[in-house]
């Protein structure tokens, strides 16, 4: 990473950490994607189920693998004969991973869901959420969050999944009803009732989108 863009990256994160602290949430900054990796094994104990709802960020600080290849119980929805059942299981995992598509300066977490799998299990059910953050999804305020979510990373992933929206085809967001929308539900997460239950890695790198 660019020396100048680590500088900007660590000024900017120790803010972020301050709003997230404020909004009763752990958070963590890493240098880079290897001490990213080792901050989030160092909160998931031996012998965790252990699950996630999609999160290209979780795959690309080398995660998956690191806890495919441990001593954790890794529920992997993507080769579950069930699906639906792996899915489920999320909400009494002891541990949910997952990346966010925007954060703001002062930490809160934007995210959009097409199934709701992912939002509903950020906002209730396993005992504690992961987030792995790339520096890139900060956000100056929770309009530039939701504007980054809708035109950034919905039309990204509208394209990864082969749907056909609006966004796929135009690269921005036309505020569609298709049937194919990825945008169903909005979960802002301003404050966690439970100390304890949502940690966020900030991570010194662009990971995801
Ligand atoms: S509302 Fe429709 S066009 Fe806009 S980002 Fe979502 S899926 Fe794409």
């Amino acid at each position: 990473m660019n020396e100048n863009i680590t500088k900007r990256n660590t000024l900017l994160a120790q803010k972020v950490m301050k709003g997230l602290q404020s909004r009763n949430m752990s958070a963590y900054y890493a240098e880079d994607r290897e001490e990213a990796r080792k901050m989030a094994l160092s909160l998931i104990p031996e012998g965790s189920t252990v699950t996630m709802g999609g999160g290209m960020s979780v795959h690309e600080i080398g995660l998956v693998e690191a806890l495919k290849d441990g001593a954790y119980n890794f529920i992997d929805r993507d080769t579950a004969e069930d699906r639906q059942e792996a899915m489920l299981q999320a909400y009494r995992a002891d541990v949910f991973l997952s990346s966010t598509n925007a954060i703001t300066e002062d930490g809160v977490l934007v995210n959009i869901d097409g199934n709701a799998n992912r939002v509903s299990a950020i906002a209730q059910g396993p005992k504690k959420v992961i987030f792995i953050v790339g520096m890139n999804k900060v956000c100056s305020d929770v309009d530039g969050a939701m504007k980054r979510a809708r035109n950034v990373a919905a039309p990204i992933n509208a394209q990864r999944f082969g749907l056909s929206t609006p966004c796929a085809k135009t690269g921005s967001c036309m505020n569609c009803k298709s049937p194919d929308t990825i945008c169903c539900q909005f979960l802002i997460t301003r404050y966690s009732m439970h100390k304890d239950r949502i940690h966020v890695i900030l991570v010194n790198d662009t990971l995801g989108f």
